[in-house]
């Protein structure tokens, strides 16, 4: 499948291209954004842009976004009821792909991009951190944020996936590749640790699967 990844760091995007492909039990292969961003609100503010490319200029079928929580408002399922939470990154993000596919012009031969949006809580290093330390969960982050009082940190967290917590781009990418590798056996511990910012991104995907399943029956029949 030609998915582009777009995450706050190549070392993320690399981590990503295993957990999807394993989620979407198919080769993924990688088409480039057209712009790379690092951090947010970077990635919220290219991802116009990157979508536009993405359907206009290549053959993508999907985007895969990933950005850490960091010290903003965790997305819960009351969000998805409620509507848009500009506090919370999963949701503004969905606003920014909504508006974006609402004025895609058609192209022939081509399908508007899916899109599937995770939010690692509070930074993807908590998700390499998975099935080694069962004090980082989405559940512990989001009470601590409720109490004013954290048991880690990102910073930390760093430190315990590279040894450092400024890690070389080498580095960084070679332990989120052996980490991947490694998750990619256990996903259902990481959707239940991560049930909504990773949740949220294997079931978008899961429905991807759904939907190709159910479109290539309807051809057959
Ligand atoms: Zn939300």
């Amino acid at each position: 499948m030609k998915l582009a990844i777009l995450g706050e760091s190549a070392a993320d995007e690399a981590a990503l291209e295993i957990l999807v492909s394993k989620i979407l039990n198919r080769p993924v292969e990688l088409v480039q954004p057209s712009l790379r961003a690092r951090g947010w609100p970077y990635v919220r503010d290219i991802l116009p842009s990157v979508i536009k490319h993405l359907h206009y200029q290549t053959e993508a079928e999907g985007l895969i976004v990933v950005v850490d929580s960091n010290d903003s408002t965790i997305h819960d399922p009351s969000h998805d009821s409620e509507g848009h939470v500009p506090t919370c990154r999963l949701c503004e993000l969905r606003r920014v792909v909504k508006h974006t596919l609402q004025h895609l012009r058609s192209v022939e031969g081509r399908a508007i991009p899916r899109v599937a949006i995770g939010l690692a809580v509070p930074c993807i290093e908590a998700w390499y951190r998975c099935g080694k330390d069962p004090q980082v969960t989405e559940a512990v982050w989001i009470q601590a944020r409720k109490e004013g009082r954290f048991p880690y940190t990102c910073n930390g967290l760093k430190k315990a996936v590279y040894g450092t917590d400024r890690p070389s781009l080498t580095l960084e990418t070679q332990r989120a590749h052996e980490e991947a590798l490694r998750l990619s056996n256990n996903l259902d511990l990481l959707e239940q640790n991560f049930p909504n910012g990773f949740g949220a991104l294997i079931r978008e995907l899961h429905s991807w699967m759904h939907q190709a399943n159910s479109t290539s029956q309807e051809s057959e029949s």
